[in-house]
């Protein structure tokens, strides 16, 4: 499976089109799989891509690795927000539950009411 970042794709991008190839030319190579032309060109451009099918086509990773502490989280589940855990001694994030929480589930275990 085809790996890049999406800095790599972008300067990919950027040089084809600099030696003269359109948008739509590089569009219909087969190492783009399809993606239109536009979308390549905003890519070149800064964009990043959101959509799992478009990034995957693309070669690109996922746009963020989710570790359970408790089950599985099905993919595409949603979140509202992400926090810094508050401990000196972590840089983990968290999705929080609560907003008075502000240590990770590493630090603080989510145990009955307690936050
Ligand atoms: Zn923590």
């Amino acid at each position: 499976m085809l790996v890049r970042t999406r800095d790599t794709l972008a300067a990919e991008l950027c040089a084809l089109h600099g030696s003269g190839m359109t948008w739509r030319q590089i569009a219909a190579l087969a190492r783009f799989c399809g993606v239109p032309a536009g979308t390549l060109c905003a890519i070149a451009k800064g964009y990043e891509p959101k959509s799992p099918d478009l990034r995957a086509k693309l070669g690109l990773p996922p746009t963020a690795t989710v570790v359970s502490v408790d089950g599985a989280i099905p993919d595409g589940t949603q979140v509202t927000s992400w926090r810094m855990c508050a401990s000196p001694n972590c840089d983990n994030t968290f999705a929080d539950n609560n907003p008075q929480r502000r240590y990770c589930y590493e630090c603080r275990p989510k145990k009955g009411k307690t936050i």
